[in-house]
This record gives structure tokens, C-alpha cells and sequence, in this order.
């Protein structure tokens, strides 16, 4: 019997499948890839956190040292108080004192701010590794998963491809030569229905004649597109 337009479906059908199990094989990798680029976006932000951790914390040490020879300097200026010779020298004192008391307050304040900004840093740290555990943990997950899927997929390519190769022989002889460089170009695409008279990959109204010709359970090529016609 000689191979029919439902030959030809089939045939289209085999490339179509073939076509969609090796996209989900390459589209894989290419969103592992999009996880893994998340969890490195991650580690550099908290690579930056544990800088600015470092800085407040040397900040605040610093902020300490000037604090506690603040107060080491109020004690030798009141052991000076204590021992004024005359009432001048007791108001200058005074005056250096108060002075002090003033800068003590402020380096305080400094000091308590700059712990609020290690103990802030601190958790946003901590947070940050929790979202690096997980998006790690989710990218493990995908990629095992696909792991398992793809040799799924490569054993559906092998088969759709064993599949292709066998029922490509109902492609005559004198024509199979163009039609295995359309499925070089164009994968799938390299055939269409004809529909009604009209090609389905370019629309095109086809010719009387090669309605006729389609009718007759005929391929031919699209006169336009150059597509492997068969009748839908
Ligand atoms: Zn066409």
C-alpha cells in the first residue's frame, strides 16, 4: 500500500515530539543554571553583609576606646577640681569638665548606635543564610529531579528517533534528499498540513492543481514555503 496523508501526519507528529523532548532536555540545565546564578547573587550580598559587619564592628570598638578616655580624662580633671589653688583655675577646670560631659553624652548615643548596626547586621546575616540554605536546598532538589526526567527524555529522544528513521521511509527516493535538508533547517517545520486548500505554515492558497494532487493522498512542496505539503 502506498503511504498516505495519515503516514505523513504520523511522520510530522514523530518530529514535533522529538522536537519538544529535546527542548525540556536542553531547557534543564538552563534553569539549574538560573537557580545556581540566584544562590551566587546571595553569597555576594552576603559577602558585602559581613563586610559592613566587620566596619560598624570596628566602628563601635572605636567609639568605645574614644568613651573610655573621655571618662579616664573626667577623672584626672576632677582630681584636678579637687586640688584647684585658686578659684580661676577651679572654673577652668569646671568648664573642661562640663565640656566633657557634653562629648560623653554624644559618644554614648554613638556607641549605642553603633551596636544597634552590628546587632542589625548581625540578623540580616543570619537571614541571608537562610535564604542561601534554601535556594541552595531548591536548586539541589530541581537538579536531581531533572537529573531523574532526563534520562527519561534521552530515552524518549532515542526511541522518537528510532521511530523517525522507520517511518521516513514512506519519503520517496527522488524527493528525500530535500526533504531531509528541510529537517536539518527547520526541525518540525519542515512539514506542514494543507488544510482547506491552504498551507499551514505559510497561509498560502494553494494551485488547483496541487489540491488535486493532495486529494490524490500526494506530497508535494509549498510553493511558497518550500515545506513538505501533505494533505491535513
Ligand atoms: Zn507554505
Amino acid at each position: 500500500m502506498p503511504p498516505s496523508a495519515t503516514d505523513y501526519r504520523r511522520l510530522h507528529d514523530l518530529h514535533k515530539d522529538l522536537k519538544k523532548t529535546q527542548d525540556k532536555l536542553a531547557r534543564g540545565p538552563r534553569q539549574i543554571r538560573a537557580r545556581q546564578a540566584r544562590v551566587e547573587a546571595a553569597q555576594d550580598e552576603l559577602t558585602k553583609l559581613e563586610q559592613s559587619l566587620q566596619e560598624v564592628r570596628g566602628l563601635a570598638d572605636r567609639k568605645n576606646l574614644d568613651l573610655k578616655s573621655k571618662e579616664a580624662h573626667m577623672v584626672e580633671l576632677q582630681c584636678k577640681l579637687n586640688t584647684a589653688a585658686s578659684n580661676r583655675e577651679f572654673d577652668i577646670i569646671r568648664g573642661q569638665i562640663d565640656a566633657d560631659v557634653a562629648a560623653k553624652a554624644v559618644l554614648e548615643d554613638e556607641v549605642l548606635e553603633a551596636l544597634e548596626r552590628v546587632d542589625r547586621t548581625l540578623s540580616e546575616i543570619a537571614e541571608k543564610k537562610e535564604v542561601i540554605a534554601q535556594l541552595e536546598k531548591e536548586t539541589r532538589d530541581f537538579a536531581n529531579d531533572f537529573e531523574q526526567k532526563s534520562a527519561v527524555l534521552r530515552e524518549q529522544e532515542v526511541s522518537l528517533s528510532e521511530q523517525i528513521k522507520e517511518t521516513e521511509k514512506i519519503v520517496p527516493s527522488e524527493i528525500r534528499e530535500q526533504y531531509d535538508r528541510l529537517v536539518d533547517a527547520y526541525g518540525p517545520e519542515a512539514m506542514a498540513q494543507a488544510n482547506g486548500g491552504v498551507c499551514n505554515n505559510c497561509f498560502t492558497q494553494l494551485t488547483p492543481q496541487s489540491k488535486v494532487l493532495l486529494n490524490s493522498g500526494k506530497i508535494l512542496f509549498c510553493g511558497s514555503c518550500g515545506r513538505l505539503l501533505y494533505q491535513g
